[in-house]
């Protein structure tokens, strides 16, 4: 059993599977394919835990939102 996990690591396992909160439908994943360990919803795109554990997303989410909503 893992002692001591990355605190990030462990939010991010907290976060994966939760409701997003900028859309209906979405549940966040896991999103490695950027080669940052974050999670993003699945239905929007939007980040679910970088705003909280480095930079604000703010503009991120609305530019994810906007593409996703344009395709
Ligand atoms: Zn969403």
């Amino acid at each position: 059993m893992p002692a001591h996990r990355d605190q990030s690591a462990t939010l991010l396992a907290r976060l994966e599977g939760t409701a997003c909160s900028f859309c209906d439908e979405g549940h966040l994943v896991s999103e490695r394919d950027t080669g940052t360990d974050a999670v993003v919803c699945a239905a929007c795109g939007t980040p679910g835990a970088r705003s909280w554990t480095a930079k604000p997303a703010a503009a991120d989410a609305a530019s994810a939102l906007a593409k996703s909503k344009s395709d």
